[in-house]
């Protein structure tokens, strides 16, 4: 009976476990915020796919697109979407998270000079901003990319932390002068 029972779950447990997998897999390619350029305006726009109804299409092999937020509404509510075609050429490549791993890539932290490799998505490196102190990613806007991404240089999240703290609470900080 035991025997049965394991081969009623393979045969059945086995294609939901697949289908379940896939589907994780779908989703975590179809979500997060996008950089496109609206063909309204000509300008940067921050977006998000519908990410229920694009991994459940992507199951059975389509592909279904569509916008479930975009930093032009409300005032362009309703639009035609016309960026959906900027993502479906480059699906990963307007990804914000690529976009970000990409330009650190190689580059070097502006304090300690630790080059980076694959973002630690948890401690999250920062940017420096000329007349400014660093900045995470959270305080920027996924529009004002380019801008940022042009003005700024890599800060690994040690650095960031150490500078925060410098800026925040320089009495606890003390020099050492010669240390390597
Ligand atoms: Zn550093």
């Amino acid at each position: 009976m035991g025997n049965v029972s394991f081969f009623v779950l393979g045969v059945l447990g086995l294609p939901a476990f697949y289908l379940a997998v896939e589907g994780v897999l779908k989703f975590r390619r179809v979500h997060g915020p996008r950089l496109v350029t609206c063909p309204a305006d000509g300008k940067p726009a921050g977006v998000r796919l519908d990410t229920g109804s694009a991994a459940l299409a992507a199951l059975f092999g389509a592909e279904l697109f569509h916008l479930s937020a975009c930093s032009n509404w409300p005032q362009r509510a309703g639009c035609a979407q016309r960026c959906l075609a900027e993502i479906e050429n480059a699906p990963q490549g307007c990804l914000v998270r690529n976009i970000v791993a990409e330009w650190y890539r190689g580059k070097e932290c502006v304090f300690c000079h630790r080059v980076f490799g694959e973002i630690d998505w948890l401690n999250k490196p920062a940017l420096l901003e000329e007349h400014h102190g660093t900045r995470q990613w959270s305080n920027v806007t996924v529009e004002e990319l380019p801008k940022v991404l042009g003005q700024s240089q890599p800060v690994c999240w040690n650095c960031h932390i150490l500078q925060t703290l410098c800026s925040r609470h320089p009495e606890m900080v003390t020099p050492r002068i010669g240390a390597e």
